[in-house]
């Protein structure tokens, strides 16, 4: 087998490179060792008509334009806002953190303008490290301990089973702090859900005469079969590539459980959180997300964090970050070379979101074309 390009991994990382490789005119194999493609992002309808995401909620949202653009080249769109609310000291609350959380939680009608006094007082009586490297150290600085406990701490214990004192601050950049009453999860002017779903959106990604796709097939297994003259975009494990020289990076995963439920609504919003009660993070109504009409029958998600299955998230522990960036020193050797680029969540061990995966792959693959 001969092609230009040899692409490791049918997710979006690998779907991206792959199509603005065949558009400039080369030879892609896709190369994906699972029987799907999409990766974490793939879905398919239940018996019920209902949209599952297999791997958790996906929301897409952007601030740019171009990736917005790109994606909607291969997918229309729904106008789908995301909004979540948390479930704390048995009632419901506005999440991310904004006037109306803190007037419920408190007790209070603060105005707009009295609310970031009252963060700051909050944060005057709270103890924290000020060189904010930690997660727990960022938030407390934001909102002080009372927020941070009653919204931040168990839920993070959960995702990630370890002390939020012990990740990277980087990690509380995820979630706003808001002194409006904005209870959007995410505040990027583009967001949505792809009508036919993230698999039809990728396979029209990939649907392209220079394009084929091996799926069910480790890369591994199969490398020294495979000639090419061109590229290899890695998409998979980073320390797996490198055969763990370095060490194992560590990677969290989650049991997904699905139920099938004979009612015509279950949550209140698509998904809500479980900062401290139940062993789940969260549960997702997936017909909120899509918008799909199912008479008496919705079907929701449980989400279980856990240490061993498939990797959905990297760790931003202080350990894993200083193997990254061993194993991100070989990479760009072999990336140096101009025949290799490592692309996405796990080649790149980073906490990538969509948009920016796309981004990331339009990035290193016009920059590699260019040379
Ligand atoms: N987080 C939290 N409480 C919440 C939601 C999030 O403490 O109710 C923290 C937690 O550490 C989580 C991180 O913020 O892992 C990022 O959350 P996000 O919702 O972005 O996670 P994802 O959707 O990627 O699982």
């Amino acid at each position: 087998m001969k092609y230009d390009c040899v692409i490791v991994g049918a997710g979006l990382a690998g779907a991206t490179s792959a199509r603005l490789l065949a558009e400039a005119g080369l030879s892609v194999i896709v190369v994906e060792v699972k029987r799907h493609i999409a990766g974490q992002c793939y879905d398919y309808k239940d018996e019920s008509g209902i949209t599952i995401h297999k791997y958790g909620p996906h929301i897409f949202h952007t601030q740019k334009k171009e990736i917005w653009d790109f994606v909607n080249r291969f997918s229309e769109f729904s106008d789908y806002q995301h909004r979540v609310l948390s479930y704390a000291e048995g009632q419901y609350y506005k999440f991310p953190i904004n006037r109306d959380t803190v007037n419920s939680l408190f007790g209070l009608n603060l105005k707009a303008e009295d609310v970031t006094p009252f963060f700051k007082k909050q944060v005057e009586i709270a103890k924290f490290d000020s060189s904010l490297k930690s997660f727990r150290d960022v938030v407390v600085s934001q909102v002080g301990e009372r927020l941070y406990k009653v919204f931040f701490e168990s839920y993070t214990r959960k995702q990630w089973s370890c002390n939020p004192a012990d990740l990277s601050g980087s990690l509380a950049g995820r979630i706003p702090i808001r002194t409006n009453t904005d209870d959007r999860y995410f505040s990027d002017p583009y967001q949505g859900i792809p009508t036919k779903g993230y698999t039809a959106m990728v396979d029209n990604m990939l649907d392209h005469e220079k394009i084929h796709i091996l799926s069910g097939c480790d890369y591994f297994s199969i490398k020294d079969q495979i000639s090419f003259s061109n590229l290899i975009v890695y998409t998979g494990l980073l320390d797996r590539f490198f055969d763990y020289q370095y060490g194992h990076l560590q990677y969290r995963s989650v049991d997904i459980k699905l139920k099938t439920l004979d009612m015509q609504s279950y949550l209140p919003v698509a998904v809500v959180n479980y900062p401290n009660d139940y062993d789940w993070t969260r549960i997702t109504e997936f017909k909120k997300l899509t918008g799909e009409d199912s008479l008496q029958k919705t079907v929701v998600c449980y989400e279980y964090p856990k240490a061993k299955g498939d990797p959905f998230y990297t760790v931003p522990t202080e350990d894993n970050l200083r193997k990254r960036i061993l194993y991100m020193n070989e990479a760009e050797k072999l990336e140096r070379s101009n025949n290799y680029l490592f692309i996405g969540r796990l080649a790149e061990y980073q906490y990538y979101n969509m948009d920016r995966v796309i981004e990331v792959a339009k990035n290193k693959i016009e920059k590699w074309l260019s040379k």
